[in-house]
């Protein structure tokens, strides 16, 4: 077997991501590793998959027991036999669980640090006496004091290297901090080992930040258009959880709130609900969160503003684990931002300034334009070269930018002319020379008053904001009254030295749907609803069934035969064997009553056929026979209908020779198309072919796309 095949037959996926490969060759090299990855990067299969190809049993650590259930059942799901050793099992489990791992029946051990070295050594001479193959430390920043979630008992993992030296440690966090993962290799003592960092950039992720107004409004009206997506809402206090789920589920919404101040059972309980699909969404406090690996949580709402970056980011990652595009809302306020100064009472000053500085982060983060992911990849030490992500809310926004020195020298000597003493409601009457009584007659007599007449009081709130965001003006809340004021930046544009730039927003963007690929929607809930009724027979969480990228796939390329089953991404040998047969019955009815035809030649089978490594010649002939007529001059309408084939699938064939170097792209599409189309792709972050063409248009072929796309794989490859 090579890590190939595993992927192929336990998990159903085709090919490696990102960095997978190398850290399972390392490791089945006997090398110690620390392997860095976002959240949903696929950091399991890099311990699961060594587990299997190497003889004896893998010991991997974990520090939650509702995690350690969760990977265990999911591994017994797809056929993988492992199990977990915790104080939640009986004494009959444990010996039943103890006669399973002597008999050599498990591959993978799940237990907790504490574990490790308690009663007295025992545990560890129980180690000794089995053929261990490699340790594996998940979520290993606890074992780092510098992480965010230190635990004590991940330091005596250290024993692992001292006891068992010659057997490979892989160490795995989500953590994206440098200190943190130097310190995971010190204590562990693996500190020469291999260090593999991905990118923390998830794609996936559409980063949404709104200024909170209405934000009940605007909740309801995003989960009411998202019907049946798992979803959690954040906020600040155990209170605002409550009060928010009650709105929620008396406006008709499967929600209900979970924080700290309930006890376990009643949190046990929420939590089974959402992974199950019996509930939607979830309004939560920060406490909810580690215990939960839920792949398919479609969106994260931040009702009030998280307290730092690093915050942020870990809480939005639970969106979308499955790969599956999820939307990141923020609501943020000043409001909040006072809010959570007050929560920082902390008795060190030291400490307590490191936390204002990172609120601080936080608040100009909402507050800045930029890109919102390049913002966040930044702060994370990353570089993001991409023009537009194409998936923020700053990068989808339509925005009109112009030169604004006159109209902000306007507004700023307004400001002057009336002392700093006013806000902006009265400086735009001023500026609009109202004749109201408001206005002081002292300032009717001024120049100044009325030079703004000619913009409207809507714009002139704009600007005025534009003016305050960008740092011109300063909004003081210290009075009774809020009223502006200027600030070092004001006076270089009263003097003339500077000029000021606005860009203002003309179409804000609320989360945008976009599909991964495109399927059959109807078809799609079908086989969904058809998984919840699979899940609750079996008593498994839906998403253990079959993931919902799965579903898509079948919904996308509509597979008539248990043969196609093995190219459609999640089908692994043991869900075809159990599912396989009900679902299709499904799709090839639906097909049937809307007469569909399959579209299964679009799925890339390349990679599948690679790992599957059954009966390629064949398939192979048939291509070289393309390849062959092409060669002699045919075109590809020719070579279709002689051979009887859609056009589709002998430009198929041919891309699968540009991929080799065969042919050349060249041959297809012209100099300059290709370098449109590259940029294309370039700039889109998961390669697909649909939402590409959308943005060409008809000039551009699908084929021309898929060319292009091969072009540049054969010049990765
Ligand atoms: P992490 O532990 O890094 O958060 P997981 O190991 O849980 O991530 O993987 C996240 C998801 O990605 C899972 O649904 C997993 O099955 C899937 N996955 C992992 N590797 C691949 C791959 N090579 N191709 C497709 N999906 C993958
Ligand atoms: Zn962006």
């Amino acid at each position: 077997m090579t890590p190939e095949l595993i992927l192929k037959k336990y998990y159903g996926y085709n090919s490696f991501r990102d960095k997978q490969e190398a850290i399972i060759q390392h490791v089945l090299n006997k090398q110690d590793a620390v392997v860095v990855m976002p959240t949903g990067g696929g950091k399991s299969v890099c311990f699961q998959i060594p587990a299997m190809l190497l003889p004896g049993i893998t010991i991997v650590v974990s520090p939650l027991i509702a995690l350690m259930k969760d990977q265990v059942d999911g591994l017994n799901a797809i056929g993988i036999p492992a199990i977990a050793l915790n104080s939640s099992m009986n004494a009959v489990e444990q010996q039943e669980a103890y006669k399973r791992i002597n008999n050599g029946e498990i591959k993978l051990l799940y237990v907790a640090p504490e574990r490790i070295m308690s009663e007295g050594g025992r545990f560890i001479e129980f180690l000794k006496s089995l053929p261990i193959t490699l340790f594996a430390i998940d979520e290993a920043h606890c074992v780092s004091m510098w992480g965010h979630d230190f635990r004590p008992e991940y330091l005596q993992l250290a024993v692992f290297k001292q006891q068992f030296p010659g057997i490979p440690v892989i160490a795995l966090t989500a953590s994206a901090d440098a200190i943190t993962r130097k310190d995971i290799a010190e204590k562990l003592l693996i500190a020469k080992s291999k260090i593999f960092i991905s990118s923390f950039n998830r794609a996936n992720i559409n980063y949404i930040i709104e200024r909170k107004k209405d934000a009940l409004d605007a909740i309801i009206e995003y989960i009411d258009a998202h019907k049946n997506k798992s979803g959690i809402i954040y906020t600040l206090s155990r209170n605002g959880a409550e009060t928010l789920a009650t709105q929620l589920s008396d406006a008709g919404f499967a929600a209900k709130y979970y924080h700290a101040g309930m006890d376990s059972t009643s949190r046990a309980k929420v939590q089974e609900e959402f992974k199950t699909d019996r509930i939607n969404i979830i309004v939560a406090t920060i406490a909810f969160g580690m215990g939960i690996d839920k792949p398919d949580v479609r969106f994260v709402i931040h009702y009030n503003m998280p307290k730092n970056i690093e915050s942020y980011y870990q809480e939005t990652g639970r969106a979308g684990r499955d790969g599956l595009k999820s939307d990141a809302i923020l609501f943020y306020s000043y409001g909040d931002v006072m809010a959570l100064k007050r929560f920082v009472e902390v008795e060190d000053k030291t400490q307590a300034a490191i936390m204002f500085k990172k609120l601080d982060q936080m608040a100009g983060f909402c507050d800045a334009r930029k890109c919102r992911r390049k913002m966040i990849l930044e702060y994370f030490g990353e570089t993001y070269s991409v023009d537009s992500c194409q998936s923020c809310d700053y990068c989808l926004s339509k925005r009109n930018s112009f030169e604004a020195t006159v109209i902000a020298q306007k507004a700023l000597s307004a400001v002057v002319r009336t002392e700093e003493r006013f806000g902006v409601n009265y400086l735009i009457d001023f500026l609009r020379g109202s004749k109201s009584e408001k206005i002081w007659d002292k300032h009717k007599l001024y120049k100044t008053y009325g030079i703004g007449a000619d913009i409207s009081k809507e714009k002139w709130t704009l600007y005025f904001r534009e003016l305050i965001d960008q740092g011109f003006l300063h909004r003081d809340e210290s009075g009774d009254y809020p009223r502006l004021t200027l600030t070092e930046k004001s006076q270089l544009v009263l003097q003339g030295r500077q000029e000021v730039y606005f860009s203002l927003v003309e179409e804000k963007v609320r989360a945008k749907a976009v599909l991964d690929i495109e399927y059959d929607v109807a078809l799609y809930e079908q086989l969904r609803s058809f998984r919840t009724k699979i899940a609750y027979n079996e008593n498994l969480p839906p998403y253990m069934v079959i993931g919902d990228a799965t579903l898509q796939s079948m919904a996308a390329y509509l597979p008539q035969s248990l043969s196609d089953l093995p190219f459609i991404p999640g089908f692994g040998e043991i869900k075809i064997e159990r599912y396989g047969k009900k679902l299709l019955e499904i799709v090839v009815s639906h097909c049937r009553l809307n007469k569909l035809t399959s579209r299964m030649e679009l799925i890339n089978k390349r990679a599948a056929k690679k790992s599957s490594g059954s009966k390629p010649a064949k398939i192979a002939e048939t291509k070289k026979t393309t390849l062959y007529m092409f060669r002699s001059g045919k075109s590809i309408e020719e070579i279709a209908a002689e051979r009887k084939f859609a056009i589709s699938t002998i430009e198929g064939h041919l891309c699968e020779f540009i991929l080799t170097g065969d042919v050349s792209v060249n041959q297809f599409v012209s100099p300059e198309k290709i370098e449109v189309i590259t940029r294309y792709i370039k700039h889109s972050t998961d390669k697909k072919i649909t939402p590409i063409k959308e943005k060409l248009g008809d000039d551009y072929s699908y084929f021309e796309i898929r060319a292009v796309l091969s072009h540049l794989d054969y010049l990765l490859t």
